[in-house]
């Protein structure tokens, strides 16, 4: 089977990688077809559109939007989005515009906690100055010698209940995935193993991306263990949704997974590229 890998970031957000240099490492790689997503923003689709051109690979148009379920943070995947629509770019334009407040709120419950100048820290990892993330102040935060990696950083300061973690209202599911479909798109739960809710949160989480018109989930993820690919295959079926994979690669020395390096689905799950 070719290597499938639908979710990515460049430094038109937080990856590392410029969207050619993403590109070039995918087709190094051997990946067949690679959706660059970054969070909120298209602005890296063009570069990687025409670093693909001329190369085995093909790529996907896509943006991974953040968005509100209840108090809960989730992602939504935009793939083969039109990335001149003006419903969506007016959407992100929407999401991205509280990032720099929040940012600064971010700073502030740092420095409360005892580590001042983390905004302008961040600032200096930012690669695109339209959009600010955790990201940036996660790897501030391993070069100030706070945690070791990124990860713990997360694990200690910047996820719920941390101190550096501040509540935000991102758009509303179904804001998110109308925005994908007014531009084409078809729209994938991110990662749904990283939210932390209950198996009853998740059954209504799921009802309510489906009855928004959501169109897949992501079974496979590095965000989820093997018994997970199981588990969401099964959610995935039971709520008729189609089932995506993603390596979420953010760049060399960030996260499990490099790019190309996805198992396959689960044996009966219904890819969403399945139609393409
Ligand atoms: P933001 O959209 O600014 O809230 O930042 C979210 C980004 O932070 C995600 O896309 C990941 O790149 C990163 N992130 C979130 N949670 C974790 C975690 N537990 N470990 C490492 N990175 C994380
Ligand atoms: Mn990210
Ligand atoms: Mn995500
Ligand atoms: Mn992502």
């Amino acid at each position: 089977m070719p290597s499938i890998d639908l979710h990515s970031h460049s430094t038109a957000s937080d990856g590392l990688l410029t969207p050619s240099a993403l590109v070039a490492r995918a087709v190094a790689q051997g990946v067949a077809v690679l959706a660059l997503t970054d969070h909120d923003d298209t602005g890296g689709l063009a570069e990687a559109m025409a670093a693909a051109t001329g190369t085995p690979l093909t790529l996907v148009a896509g943006a991974e939007l953040s968005a509100t379920y209840e108090t809960h943070t989730i992602h939504v995947v935009g793939l083969h989005i039109d990335p001149t629509n003006e419903a969506l770019q007016q959407g992100l334009r929407t999401i991205r515009e509280g990032r720099d407040r929040r940012a600064h709120r971010i700073a502030a419950a740092l420095a409360e906690a005892g580590i001042p100048d983390a905004y302008a820290g961040a600032r200096k990892y930012v690669t695109s100055e339209r959009l600010i993330s955790r990201s940036h102040f996660a790897r501030y935060l391993v070069e100030q010698g706070r945690a070791k990696n990124t990860r713990e950083v997360f694990k200690r300061y910047l996820t719920a209940g941390k101190p550096g973690y501040v509540a935000h209202a991102w758009a509303s599911v179904p804001q998110a995935v109308g925005w994908i479909h007014a531009a084409g798109g078809q729209a994938v739960l991110a990662h749904p193993g990283r939210y932390a809710v209950t198996a009853t949160g998740m059954r209504g989480l799921l009802a309510e991306f489906r009855d928004a018109g959501g169109d897949a989930i992501e079974v496979v993820s590095p965000s989820h263990t093997a018994a997970q690919y199981e588990e969401y295959a099964g959610y995935a079926r039971v709520f008729g949704l189609l089932a995506s994979a993603g390596s979420d690669y953010h760049g060399p020395g960030e996260g499990a997974l490099d790019l190309g390096g996805l198992p396959p689905l689960p044996a009966g799950a219904t890819a969403v590229w399945s139609a393409w």
